[in-house]
């Protein structure tokens, strides 16, 4: 399980962790990236986060509750 935020002060809107985990990222009405969910078990999101050219990305393991 990976809990999952977005610095939107440094998301510049690349959108692309939409494109890598659209299942836990979409960009908002005003264009910066939004979770979806928080938690979440797609390993999508280590690749996601290591692609974010803004860095804006925090990924941490979470225990299951
Ligand atoms: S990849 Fe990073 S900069 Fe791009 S939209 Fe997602 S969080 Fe924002």
């Amino acid at each position: 399980m990976y809990r999952i935020s977005v610095d939107r002060s440094l998301c510049d809107g690349y959108g692309v962790c939409e494109a890598i985990a659209p299942d836990v990222f979409e960009l908002g009405d005003d264009g910066l990236a939004v979770v979806r969910t928080a938690l979440t078990e797609d390993e999508a999101v280590s690749e996601a986060c290591a692609s974010c050219p803004m860095g804006a990305i925090t990924v941490a393991r979470a225990e299951a509750a």
